[in-house]
């Protein structure tokens, strides 16, 4: 596979204020001319609404662009998840991204889907093969899963409903990855697994979002981050060497892709896709 067969893809989430609206509309503008695969929006991450996904998602379709509306299982019904996957559908979109999501604090309604197996399994009942199916793989292990083994069985188990592809959870130890994709390999499963890439913007905001995902720091890169106390531009520096070593070593290993979490920022992303000179 050569570098421009791959698949690269950016994250973004929908904002929640009309400056944020403009601020995504910019960055958005810088980050179309990497040409990526698609964008994917996320839903429900942060208070996000539906409504706030799908009015992205269908900017960046009038845009030109290939878009994925994530679609989580907390308080969905049938019904609900019904309506949502007709709206995309009649607005031609062709790529979801199932996830079962998270539960925010004080909230009871889990909604009638469990996990995104059967959220997967519901898509493809209703729409047959007309959405690409992504899903979120764990190279570190979801942090509630009761083990590593339990954790692949249910990975397989999305597959094995009908998804597609898959996107990870940012790592920053390759070694994770591979290992993940070999044991996926050896229980046979063999979608594509893109590795889900954070650039570092900031070290309080990366553990604190670490901590709560279970993607670990190594050691290294924490402590050289804390010696960088509030200094943005070393912390941005060495954030965008690490990252750039790291995608540049998946991708000359094999991996099928990068998919980048751009937290609607244009400028770590820009700079890494660059250096590797995609
Ligand atoms: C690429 C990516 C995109 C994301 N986008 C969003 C987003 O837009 N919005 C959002 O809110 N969150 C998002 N998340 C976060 C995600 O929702 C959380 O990580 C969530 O906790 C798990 O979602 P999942 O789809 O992986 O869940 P699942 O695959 O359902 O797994 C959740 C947990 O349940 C366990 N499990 C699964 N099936 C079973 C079973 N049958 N029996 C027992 N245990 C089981 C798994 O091992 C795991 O521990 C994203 C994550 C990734 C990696």
């Amino acid at each position: 596979m050569t570098a421009r067969e791959k698949l690269f893809s950016l994250e973004l989430f929908p904002p929640r204020t009309p400056e944020g609206v403009e601020k995504l509309r910019a960055a958005r503008r810088q980050l179309a001319q990497l040409s990526p695969a698609f964008f994917s929006v996320t839903f429900g991450a942060g208070g996000s609404t539906r409504e706030g996904t799908l009015a992205t998602v269908l900017e960046i379709r009038d845009e030109g662009h290939a878009a994925a509306p994530h679609l989580s299982c907390v308080s969905s019904t049938r019904e609900s998840i019904r309506d949502v996957l007709a709206q995309y559908r009649d607005s031609g979109i062709r790529h979801l991204v199932a996830l079962r999501g998270d539960l925010p604090s004080g909230t009871a309604d889990a909604g009638e889907f469990r996990y995104a197996s059967e959220l997967v399994a519901f898509i493809r009942t209703e729409t047959g093969d007309w959405f690409h199916i992504d899903v979120a793989a764990y190279p570190e292990y979801h942090p509630q899963a009761r083990s590593p083994d339990d954790d692949l069985a249910n990975f397989k188990r999305k597959v094995d409903a009908g998804a597609d592809s898959a996107i990870t959870q940012y790592f920053f130890n390759p070694d994770a990855y591979w290992r993940f994709v070999d044991a996926c390999a050896d229980a046979g499963v063999s979608v594509p697994i893109v590795p889900g890439i954070m650039p570092i913007a900031s070290y309080s905001k990366l553990a604190r979002f670490s901590d709560a995902c279970g993607a670990e720091i190594p050691r290294w890169i924490r402590r050289k981050l804390e010696s960088f106390g509030d200094d943005g531009p070393s912390i941005r520096a060495f954030g965008l060497d690490v990252i750039t070593r790291l995608c540049s070593d998946l991708l000359e290993r094999g991996a099928p892709g990068l998919h980048f979490y751009t937290l609607n920022q244009a400028s770590l992303t820009s700079t890494v896709w660059h250096r590797l000179g995609l």
